[in-house]
């Protein structure tokens, strides 16, 4: 039997070529950085994963400006200020944010609003309420300069640069302004908008089939005969997938290994990894494994509960080529979701710049469990209003329980029985 470990660097060496191949930007699209309303409205590469280093194109801040609403001076006409023999000097020419850039006269002191591009011949900025008198005098509105003689006081000297955004100092032109592999999320999608870019090469989304095997199985909604039951693992794991960051297609197929034999050849080249689910135990008619024992799947028992049976591989689908990665999961839907979550998530996040792992906690046990000492078991439980877990019951067809879960607990190998208090490790799943 393998460890629980074992199979999940086996699954990740399955899968490393795949992620070589996207590292390598094969495939990548160029997408709009915004969406464009309209009937020609593009995909956003919000979510995406750049696929090349962006570097940027021109300095940010691409010219000197005000940190603060305040006055522009030349420090050295400050230098002499004291609390008790303030400096006095003639207000000279306003700058608003989007005016253009303007010249300091020396021995004045000009007023520059945040984010207006410091005229010529200053070095530092004073805040406004640092000066005497604290506010702008006859600004606002309409007026954009002051009446000819008014003045205002500074009682200590400034340092160059002080509330200076200097040129460059946010990104520098020609420098890395996102590397490849970094998520395209709000403050990505801000620093390309700042510097002007307007598309970017992303890199492509894998696409998964996902066939769910089983005679019982109907679609959701679609009426049921005796003995019949909907077909929950189709659903589930086209939302697992997808919030992992790929796309699916998805196929439900009788117990037939010929059904799962022709699903996978029909999507030859359309795919890059298939997922099953069902019948891969040790019943009479396990299709997946009829089907893909001869075919290169290794079929394993996993020292896990639940998701013991497990089976990965490569199947070629059409001659000639590489072959795609084939990745199977039990039939029970508890099964099939602990499965991706301890041996798929990872990875195929990992894939599209996410983080690769579910936030984990060390809780303690709001009551008493056992355990099967030889398998990793993964319980579905809920942190109580004392921070406890409340640990529900192992069967893995507990779907609905495990839909109300806030955390999975773990109960490594070697723990047979753990005690009220005791700490257990927990992957939160309620986020
Ligand atoms: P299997 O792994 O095919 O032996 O299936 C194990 C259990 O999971 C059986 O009770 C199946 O009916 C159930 N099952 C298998 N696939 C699904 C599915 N897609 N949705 C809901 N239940 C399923
Ligand atoms: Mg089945």
């Amino acid at each position: 039997m393998r460890t629980f470990v074992e199979h999940q660097r086996a699954v990740r060496e399955l899968l490393a070529p795949l992620h070589s191949s996207l590292e390598a930007a094969e495939g990548a699209e160029v997408l709009a950085l915004d969406a464009v309303s309209g009937p020609h409205g593009r995909v956003r590469a919000h979510g995406r994963v750049l696929a090349h280093d962006v570097i940027a194109p021109g300095d940010l801040p691409a010219f000197a400006n005000s940190q603060m609403d305040g006055y522009a001076v030349a420090s050295a006409d400050l230098a002499a200020a004291r609390p008790e023999q303030p400096v006095e000097l003639p207000v000279g020419r306003t700058t608003a944010a989007g005016d253009p850039i303007r010249t300091h006269a020396r021995g004045t002191a000009s007023p520059v609003m945040t984010g207006a591009a410091l005229p010529h011949g200053a070095d530092a900025v004073v805040p406004v309420e640092a000066a005497d008198p604290p506010r702008f005098r006859g600004l606002g509105g309409s007026a954009h300069d002051v009446q000819p003689g008014t003045t205002a006081r500074f009682a200590h000297p400034v340092a160059a640069g002080t509330f200076v955004r200097a040129i460059g100092t946010d990104v520098a032109r020609g420098a890395v302004l996102l590397p490849a592999g970094a998520r395209l999320g709000p403050a990505q999608l801000g620093t390309l908008a700042a510097a002007g870019i307007t598309e970017v090469a992303v890199r492509r989304r894998i696409t998964v089939l996902l066939l769910s095997t089983g005679h019982e199985l109907r679609a959701a909604g679609a009426p049921l005969e005796p003995g019949q039951i909907h077909d929950a693992n189709t659903p589930m794991l086209r939302a697992a997938l997808d919030e992992a960051g790929a796309l699916v297609r998805d196929t439900l197929t009788p117990d037939d290994p010929e059904a799962v034999v022709d699903a996978l050849e029909g999507s030859a080249g359309l795919v890059d990894l298939v997922i099953t689910t069902g019948g891969v135990s040790a019943g009479a008619f396990e299709v997946v494994r009829d089907a893909l024992a001869a075919r290169g799947v290794e079929f394993v028992s996993v020292a896990i509960q639940p998701g013991g049976p497990q089976g990965l591989g490569r199947v070629i689908l059409s001659p000639g080529t590489a072959g795609v990665p084939v990745v199977t999961f039990p039939g029970n839907p508890v099964s099939a979701l602990v499965s991706f979550e301890l041996f798929l998530r990872p990875v195929l996040r990992a894939f599209a710049g996410l983080a690769p792992d579910r936030p984990r906690a060390h809780l303690k046990l709001a009551h008493a469990v056992n355990s099967p000492i030889g398998k990793h078991q993964v319980r579905r439980g809920v942190i109580d209003g004392d921070g406890a877990v409340e640990v529900g019951a192992p069967s893995s067809h507990l779907l609905h329980a495990y839909a109300n879960a806030t955390v999975l607990v773990h109960l490594p190998v070697g723990i047979d029985a753990l005690p009220a208090g005791a700490l257990v490790d927990v992957w939160r799943i309620d986020d």
